[in-house]
């Protein structure tokens, strides 16, 4: 076959690069217009050529093209061959753990996303399946937890909010000797940064909703693994649950903006004076690299500024030398990511007065968006957890978490340093 004209389908894609895979993996042309995106498939059911026979799809929950297109894009992303979409990470999380059956037993890291550890805890134990939570900085403490029917080991690295690591190659070595499982819930760092499969894990999933999608109007989920049993079992019960993403969601999070006309217009325009303007139309999955790499240069930017900053305890970013396992992530990681976490001087009311006073920086939960967001775990996203398991964390008062965006690094220190500033100097007033 002429090499234009070879079908992306049959493609090998591991051989091609990061953003090669993100713009073309399980993306043909549309057979019958030649459409280069593929359109949004809403129909909920198929013809049928005769009864009992399809071309691959009858039903919209049991699989959907535009969904297909998102799976196989981000199984190519992920390195692995099979890709299942869900309607959120969640609803990932507990198809996956609800597939084990009763009787089972798990293993998660210790400071676990807080729906994670809530659908461990009050939902997957009503079913049977119990969990311990385990600190793994040292691999070796999993060892003592592992039971007869532990099929699981759920790790999360860099954890939330704190950004400690898990070495993912040691921890899947004493999973597979124990003849369990390993997931890695690989959200902070995008597939981009990070690609778990390759380092022993079976299975990989995301919320698509926080740096996938990237652009915070998308709730979904996604599964990625190389075996065909465990992906034949979690198939049957993303079809059984029915917690599928909407074709539209599918197409949000794959590639294109509504007013795509104007859009082509503008970027007619635009590429006259700006090589960069091709973005414009296209975002999502197809543009997760250059907002990856922006997202990690203005995160690296802004945690040695903080690092410097009078009014900053501690700041916590895998990519800085003071972080204790900036080893590994070297060693297991492809860069540091958009994520950082940091510990300000005097109390409480010191944190609100500097929220109070950021202009461009949200205050807001979820994180991976172009825009920066930023919270404080111990009031809001990790205000469920009791205060002395918080201590044990490292939750303190004073701990910010910050998902850096992609505007301009020079105006987001800006209003850090200005909001700072104004956090002490009101506390005198007082
Ligand atoms: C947000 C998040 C989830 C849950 O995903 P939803 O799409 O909100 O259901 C799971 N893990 C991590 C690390 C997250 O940040």
């Amino acid at each position: 076959m002429a090499k234009g004209n070879s079908s992306t389908e049959h493609t090998n894609h591991s051989e091609v690069g990061f953003s090669t895979r993100a713009v073309h993996a399980g993306q043909e042309p549309d057979k019958v217009t030649g459409a280069v995106i593929p359109p949004i498939s809403l129909s909920t059911t198929f013809k049928q050529p005769a009864a009992g026979e399809h071309l691959g799809f009858d039903y919209s929950r049991s699989g959907n093209p535009t969904r297909q297109v998102f799976e196989k894009a981000v199984a190519a992303l992920e390195k692995g061959k099979y890709g299942l979409a869900f309607s959120s990470g969640s609803a990932t999380t507990a198809s996956i753990v609800q597939s084990l059956g009763a009787d089972s037993h798990v293993i998660s890291v210790n400071d676990v996303y807080g729906g994670t550890y809530r659908y461990f805890t009050k939902v997957a134990s009503q079913f049977g399946i119990s969990t311990d939570f385990v600190d793994m900085y040292d691999p070796n403490n999993i060892e003592r937890y592992f039971k007869p029917n532990t099929k699981l080991v759920w790790i999360e690295t860099p954890t939330n909010p704190t950004l400690r690591l898990v070495d993912i190659r040691a921890i899947a070595k004493r999973v597979h000797n124990h003849g369990a499982m390993l997931v890695v819930d690989n959200t902070f760092l995008s597939p981009y940064f990070q690609n778990p499969l390759e380092l022993g894990a079976d299975v990989v999933i995301h919320s698509v909703t926080k740096y996938i999608n990237g652009h915070s109007d998308v709730v979904m989920g996604i599964a990625v693994t190389n075996n065909e049993d465990f992906y034949n079992k979690l198939k049957f019960m993303q079809n059984s649950f029915g917690a599928v993403p909407s074709p539209f969601d599918c197409y949000l999070a794959r590639c294109v903006p509504f007013l795509r006309v104007f859009h082509c217009l503008q970027g007619i325009l635009y590429d006259v004076i700006n090589n960069n303007s091709r973005l414009l139309h296209r975002r999502g999955l197809m543009t997760l690299e250059v907002r990856m790499k922006a997202h990690a240069s203005n995160a690296m930017t802004i945690a040695r500024f903080l690092e410097k900053h009078r009014y900053i305890n501690e700041v916590i970013y895998p990519g800085l030398p003071s972080h204790p396992q900036h080893e590994l992530a070297q060693r297991q990681q492809k860069g540091f990511g958009g994520m950082l976490s940091f510990r300000m001087k005097g109390t409480l009311a010191n944190v609100n007065a500097f929220l109070s006073q950021l202009q461009y920086i949200t205050l807001a939960e979820s994180l991976g968006g172009v825009e920066s967001l930023i919270e404080v775990p111990a009031v809001m996203t990790h205000g469920s957890i009791s205060t002395e398991d918080r201590a044990l964390l490292g939750i303190t008062d004073t701990l910010v978490r910050f998902s850096v965006g992609i505007e301009n690094v020079e105006d987001l220190m800006k209003d850090l340093d200005q909001a700072l500033e104004h956090a002490y100097v009101s506390e005198l007033k007082h």
